[in-house]
């Protein structure tokens, strides 16, 4: 048998950023030699192994054949006499299908390293079109790379289109694309994920709300915050297209909170100047800002991005100073034998003096 390592640690390693995973291709073994070996099998669908020290991945080297629509539907044979060339055949970007082998050799039949030095994300051949989530990985691997200049090569992209109208990506699961999108809201340009799925189509059909805003994606790049991104790129979607979107795709409520508290309060953030007192106040406790002050800096930050764009006011400092303002403490003592509804008004009442008496209100 023969080892090679491939995927994204080789491309990974030739562009010189560091190596998140190995991944490990075996040729010329039976799932017993492995076995024999000490290796544990954990792929349910195809052979794949822990070895036993590294814990890392080992699979055999396989053929895919589509069998039915959607994703589920793949034959494989990882026979022994599969080669390694067959194995890289079926990947889905030239840049991850290299191979090393032990003595240093790279093995690149659909010339990655090319590909890499070019900056271009093309499919490795025509079986792309047999595997939707292929259309999300590019995406996601635009986000990635294209700080590095990468794009997506013009016949890469003519397929996705095919296949799209083809209505392959209707046979997406809600897990998957999810699971692809929150990847891509951690890469450094999120924005770049809906781009790509936008220019196929895909993006109508898996998000027919989201219009992408160019301007609010500019300015959203300077935020690293993978829910920030995700409320960002639902800015200007009704809320009840944001629920839907979140109850399709299955969203965590982290992103959701985050999403809502932003379409829902946007509007009273760039108002809020103009308003008296207890609706400020109204806006800090409907916000929860006192509890969850963090979510609350994240929902600061993402208005003052959007103003930006619109050239709408800008109520941070303000706001902040309210907040701090109402922000009471109190003692225990103080509170003794009162309910808990008499405890309520009692803190409201503090914290309504507190932002009455700011001079912005005695102007
Ligand atoms: P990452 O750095 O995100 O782990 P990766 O390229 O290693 O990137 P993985 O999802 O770990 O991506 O997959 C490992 C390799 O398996 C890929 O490089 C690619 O060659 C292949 N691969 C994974 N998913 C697919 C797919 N849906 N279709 C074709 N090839 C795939
Ligand atoms: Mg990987």
């Amino acid at each position: 048998m023969k080892i090679y390592l491939v995927g994204g640690a080789v491309r990974d390693q030739l562009l010189g950023l560091p190596i998140q995973e190995k991944d490990w291709v075996v040729v010329g073994a039976t799932v017993n030699e492995m076995l024999q070996q000490g290796f544990r099998q954990v792929g349910k669908d195809f052979p794949v192994f822990l070895h036993p020290k590294t814990h890392e991945e080992y699979a055999l080297a396989r053929v895919e054949r589509k069998i039915g629509k959607g994703y589920t539907g793949f034959d494989f044979d990882a026979s022994s006499s599969v080669t390694l060339e067959d194995d890289l055949l079926r990947r889905d970007l030239t840049i991850n299908a290299m191979a090393l082998s032990a003595e240093g050799e790279l093995i690149d039949p659909f010339h990655g390293k090319e590909d890499l030095e070019n900056k271009i994300l093309r499919h490795v051949s025509k079986a792309f079109v047999e595997d939707p989530v292929r259309i999300l990985r590019i995406a996601r691997f635009a986000a990635r790379f294209s700080q590095f200049g990468f794009t997506v090569a013009p016949e890469t992209m003519s397929l996705m289109k095919e296949m799209v109208n083809a209505g392959e990506v209707d046979a997406l699961v809600a897990e998957r694309v999810w699971k692809e999108w929150e990847k891509a809201l951690n890469e450094k340009n999120p924005e770049k994920f809906f781009e790509v799925l936008f220019e196929c189509g895909a993006l109508q059909v898996l998000f027919p709300a989201i219009q992408l805003n160019e301007n609010l994606m500019k300015a959203s790049s300077v935020i690293s915050d993978p829910e920030m991104q995700f409320a960002l790129s639902l800015f200007g979607v009704s809320l009840v297209d944001i629920t839907s979107i979140c109850d399709r795709y299955r969203v965590p409520t982290i992103f959701r909170e985050l999403a809502i508290l932003l379409t829902t309060f946007y509007p009273v953030y760039i108002k809020i100047t103009e308003y008296p007192a207890e609706y400020l106040l109204d806006f800090l406790q409907k916000t929860d800002s006192f509890r969850r002050d963090v979510r609350f800096k994240k929902f600061l930050k993402m208005c003052e991005i959007i103003a930006a764009v619109y050239s709408q006011p800008q109520s941070t400092a303000f706001i902040m100073q309210a907040f701090e303002a109402a922000k009471i403490s109190y003692l225990e003592a103080d509170l003794k034998g009162l309910t808990g509804k008499q405890i309520g008004e009692l803190i409201y009442q503090k914290r309504l003096n507190a932002i009455k008496a700011l001079s912005f209100y005695h102007q």
